[in-house]
């Protein structure tokens, strides 16, 4: 593989870093560490990577103070690690622009391809959140953005005005992890409550089933449970 990403890994412990970093190394992808925020901080500023690692728990400050300043700047894929099992601080970091998370212990196979992921969904989208040609594809499934129509293997399939809403946002940010509130804004401009959550499941439900997804079945859109959904950017 010969892909030269480059790929900034934010990470204080020493045989995490070094982990991570031949695993990456080993699949083509060129490595910076940072091993603080302040680190961190000048190495993006220095290196420009592609995509970055951040893990949350940092010596010198929490790692969404880097997060947060990379936001202020650009659109890099960010991927948090995260040693907390806590939702909140998952839905935390979404929703101040991580793009997707992987909680510790994870295994190689799972960090890489959450990384091919981000990369390409980041590639996808132009800067106004619309795609080239108009259209998005991923397997079978085909979004013509200008016409408003979902097609699976050539047959049209019929969505509410509410449901292909949703599933537009969803593959404009594909590969990123959409929180229940910013979908909940973006879609209905609400403040996100039990009831709105409720809604937005009901919805999803009701797409899943039109594009032949069974429950547990991730062919188009991950849900992560009581984070957010995902639409793949890859079969
Ligand atoms: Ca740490």
């Amino acid at each position: 593989m010969n892909n030269k990403y480059k790929i900034l890994l934010v990470e204080d412990e020493a045989h995490i870093s070094t982990f991570i970093t031949a695993l990456l190394e080993a699949n083509g992808y060129r490595v910076i560490c940072a091993e603080s925020c302040a680190e961190a901080s000048a190495m993006y500023t220095s290196h420009v990577p592609d995509l970055v690692i951040l893990d949350l728990g940092l010596p010198d400050a929490d790692g969404t103070v880097f997060l947060r300043s990379i936001r202020q700047q650009d659109l890099t894929p960010v991927i948090v690690l995260s040693a907390r099992s806590d939702e909140r601080e998952k839905v935390a970091a979404l929703d101040l622009g991580a793009n997707d998370y992987v909680t510790k212990p994870f295994g190689s196979d799972e960090l890489l391809a959450r990384i091919r992921s981000a990369l390409r969904g980041y590639r996808h989208s132009a800067p106004e959140g619309h795609l080239p040609g108009g259209k998005f594809t991923v397997g079978e499934m085909t979004i013509d953005y200008d016409a408003r129509r979902l097609h699976i293997g050539g047959s049209e399939i019929k969505l509410t005005q509410t449901e292909y809403n949703i599933l537009a946002l969803l593959s404009e940010h594909c590969g990123k992890v959409m929180t229940y509130a910013a979908i909940i804004k973006e879609i209905w401009h609400e403040t996100p409550d039990d009831g709105s959550i409720k809604k937005l499941q009901v919805n999803m439900a009701n797409i899943r089933k039109k594009l032949g997804e069974r429950p547990g079945d991730n062919r188009y859109i991950v849900n992560e449970l009581g984070v957010g959904y995902r639409m793949k950017s890859e079969e």
